[in-house]
């Protein structure tokens, strides 16, 4: 039942890091500690299950307005295709007018340069001349009208071409912030701020591939808050959750700027030392240790100490994540087992 009790919390804890969930999956975290028999942890845990439906639902209409918005821009990039191509063809024609008009024109005037050259009365050739002119003047006035016509539709469609445009592209603009800053959400930790564990997934397989090509050495520290449980216990869940924040605190502004922390989940913190061989790390590791030892915080007027043990590991060429957290893990057992808050190295 135990165990049943720490996954219900593990689960709730998660709920309550998304909006749409957060105050009932609170409400239910403050209820989990007093249910006192099964039929009470079994009617959170329904409610539980509704929450979970309820994020589901949400994640999927978020997916089909993604997906709507996609058909859109896909549709649009159609039309600008079609429009790309009737403009083509548009000036192929414009081209083809003026170049018929041209013909018409030339031999238009070939032909009153061969009548000219024949006529032998003034009289018929003025009139004669005066019809070619006619003609060649009223076939210049067609073109012109068709032209401008022509003209005109096309900076119409162009003006509303860019209108649509710059709708577009507001929006996946808007679209695209969203996601960035969704991303940012998912990489963080809601309790703390500080990075979360898909955040120390990536970069740890960043610096082990840095690693592999001869980079620097890098360190891993793998801390564990020594009988956090009790602090929960003793002082309640918000008493325990300032604690995460006040160690996450502490460790991360007692850290190089180029290192990395993240909360792992519960009471486990993680962090990478840049350019740091095992035996610089443990070092610093100690002195994180005793700066949180040395934390001066008050629960119910009494004042309360909180100790954190650390494994230490430089993550090695050829290692897996797998093998380097698994090493850090050990180190840390090793920590707890000699009376914890203590860091031991692997
Ligand atoms: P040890 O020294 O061996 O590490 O003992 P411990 O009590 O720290 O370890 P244990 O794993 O038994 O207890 C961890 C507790 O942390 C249990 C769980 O309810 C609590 N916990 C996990 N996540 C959170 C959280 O986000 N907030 C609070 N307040 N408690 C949490
Ligand atoms: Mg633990
Ligand atoms: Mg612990």
């Amino acid at each position: 039942l135990k165990a049943i009790f720490a996954s219900v919390d593990a689960l709730l804890r998660r709920l309550s890091a998304r909006e749409a969930t957060k105050e009932r999956a609170q409400l239910l975290l403050s209820e989990l500690p007093q249910a006192a028999n099964e039929k009470e942890l079994a009617s959170i845990i329904d409610r539980a299950a509704e929450l979970v439906r309820d994020c589901v639902e949400q994640l999927t209409r978020e997916r089909v307005s993604a997906a709507a918005l996609l058909t859109e821009v896909t549709s649009r990039l159609g039309d600008f295709a079609r429009y790309i191509a009737s403009d083509r063809s548009d000036f192929a024609e414009s081209f083809a007018a003026g170049e018929s008009l041209n013909v018409q024109v030339l031999s238009d005037v070939q032909q009153l340069s061969n009548e000219a050259q024949s006529a032998t009365d003034l009289a018929p050739l003025r009139r004669l001349i005066s019809a070619r002119v006619d003609s060649i003047s009223r076939q210049v006035q067609d073109f012109r009208e068709r032209e401008s016509t022509r003209f005109r539709a096309h900076s119409e469609r162009a003006t509303k071409l860019s209108h649509q445009v710059s709708e577009l592209t507001q929006r996946t603009q808007a679209l695209e912030s969203e996601l960035a800053s969704e991303r940012q959400r998912a990489l963080l930790d809601a309790l703390t701020g500080i990075a979360n564990r898909a955040a120390f997934d990536e970069r740890l397989r960043e610096e082990i591939a840095r690693r592999a090509r001869g980079g620097q050495p890098v360190s891993l520290l793998y801390w564990d808050i020594d009988h956090f449980k009790s602090i929960n216990d003793r002082y309640g869940h918000a008493a325990g959750d300032r604690v995460l924040r006040e160690v996450a605190n502490c460790l991360m502004s007692r850290m190089r700027s180029s290192d990395f922390i993240a909360r792992m989940g519960g009471e486990e913190f993680v962090s990478l030392l840049m350019n740091t061989p095992g035996s610089g790390a443990l070092k610093a590791a100690d002195e994180l240790r005793q700066a949180v030892a040395g934390l001066r915080m008050h629960f119910r007027g009494t004042p309360v100490t909180v100790t954190i043990s650390c494994g230490v590991t430089e993550i090695e060429a050829g290692d897996s994540a797998d093998a380097t957290i698994d090493r850090a893990d050990k180190a840390l057992y090793r920590a707890k087992d000699s009376g914890r808050n203590a860091c031991i190295a692997a």
